[in-house]
């Protein structure tokens, strides 16, 4: 039952996914951009727009800056060059994030780096490594890595922590910035590579850290998923950081993550009671990533 309701969950959600490929993000961003440079103002009112700068982030301003992120991040590293794979991960994540608390336009994209890593960025937009992909040995390895990321994304955790830590670089940029110039090109590209800064330096609150393990290994099983699989993966990356020859992989992962072996230990009782059944897709999987 569990396998049929996800080989039909991933082919009614393929045509939508189709769309939101990572293809279009850049195109998008610099229509965007364009836009933006006609529409450009003076400042006229420095108050008001500086009370606006300081405000949570409105769904709209969530979507920008999580385009121009994902576009500055994929300029960075670029995508694999696999069509099939990208299309894959999208189905696999899209799958899982039906149950998001949150709905967003849920995106996901293979980034084409040796480096071990997932990242969420505001508004949606998830990338893997490809790195990563190829350590794992499964589908429901894959889904429970992206439903990690996805409950990031979908309760703001990236947005929440820059804003209350005074030594993020998103932080900084703000308080420097004493009027709004939201929607300019050069607001887009500055909140873009601050946010990016971040990403790979802030360690998230362990809270946040520990609800995104808990709360994906939930959202993997409820699409059909082995609950085991987000467990599974950080036992291999635990098991490639003790090696010298992985440390440089899985470095970055550990300076913004829980140390593995703490993650897995306390996820053993919440993956045991989210039941020992449900999909692991590995001929699936393994025929993806060729
Ligand atoms: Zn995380």
């Amino acid at each position: 039952m569990r396998s049929i309701w996800v080989t039909c969950a991933l082919a009614t959600i393929s045509a939508v996914v189709l769309e939101a490929q990572f293809g279009g993000v850049l195109d998008k961003a610099r229509r965007r951009v364009e836009e933006a440079k006609r529409k450009a103002k003076p400042v006229t009112d420095r108050a008001e727009k500086a009370a606006a700068t300081y405000a949570a982030w409105s769904p709209e301003q969530e979507q920008q800056i999580g385009e121009a992120t994902a576009a500055k991040m994929i300029a960075m590293f670029g995508l694999a060059n696999s069509p099939a794979l990208a299309k894959y991960v999208n189905l696999v994540g899209a799958s899982v994030a039906r149950n998001a608390s949150r709905e967003l336009p849920y995106r996901f994209g293979v980034l084409e780096t040796d480096i071990v890593g997932a990242y969420s960025l505001p508004g949606g937009f998830i990338f893997i490594t490809r790195s990563a992909v190829e350590g794992m040995e499964n589908e429901a390895q894959l889904a429970g890595v992206l439903a990690h990321e996805i409950v990031h994304a979908a309760e703001r955790h990236l947005e929440t922590e820059v804003r209350g830590k005074k030594t993020s670089v998103w932080a900084i940029e703000e308080a420097k910035q004493q009027v709004n110039t939201n929607e300019t090109p050069e607001f887009l590209r500055k909140r873009a590579e601050a946010l990016v800064q971040d990403l790979f330096n802030t360690k998230l609150s362990r809270e946040k850290e520990d609800g995104a393990d808990e709360r994906g290994v939930q959202l993997a099983a409820q699409a059909g998923y082995h609950p085991a699989g987000l467990l599974e993966f950080l036992k291999t990356m635990e098991e490639i950081q003790s090696k010298p020859e992985g440390q440089r992989a899985t470095n970055q992962l550990l300076s913004t993550h829980p140390p593995f072996a703490e993650r897995v230990e306390r996820l053993r009782p919440i993956v045991a009671q989210a039941g020992n059944q449900g999909q692991t897709n590995a001929p699936r999987f393994l025929a993806a990533l060729k």
